[in-house]
């Protein structure tokens, strides 16, 4: 009875160790980058931002949380990302995570 209670892990791929119970809260726009782009409290913590990951998922993500600040620092401070790292970042993304689709309501 206790485990239908449980959330699950809504990541789109999951770590080899994730059990598939979100035990964890993620923002899925991490608050330091929502800092960057200037968000407001509310919209980092809007429903839409949160999302419920295992320890092992949630681990996995914040991984590339750094490259995206520097990707994003980067552009604010007037440079450039070549499209070889564009392309490198995007096929990383696709190994670890997938952005959050909208959920149908
Ligand atoms: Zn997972």
């Amino acid at each position: 009875m206790v485990e239908q209670t449980l959330p699950e892990c809504e990541a789109s791929i999951h770590e080899q160790e994730c059990e598939r119970i979100g035990s964890t809260k993620d923002h899925f726009t991490p608050r330091s980058i929502a800092r960057l782009l200037d968000w407001s409290i509310p919209q980092m913590n809007d429903e839409r931002n949160i999302q419920k990951l295992s320890e092992a998922c949630h681990k996995k993500k914040d991984e590339i949380t750094p490259l995206f600040i520097e990707r994003i620092e980067r552009l604010q401070n007037g440079g450039s990302v070549t499209l070889w790292e564009h392309h490198n970042d995007l096929l990383m993304l696709q190994k670890r995570t997938r952005w959050k689709e909208k959920k149908a309501s």
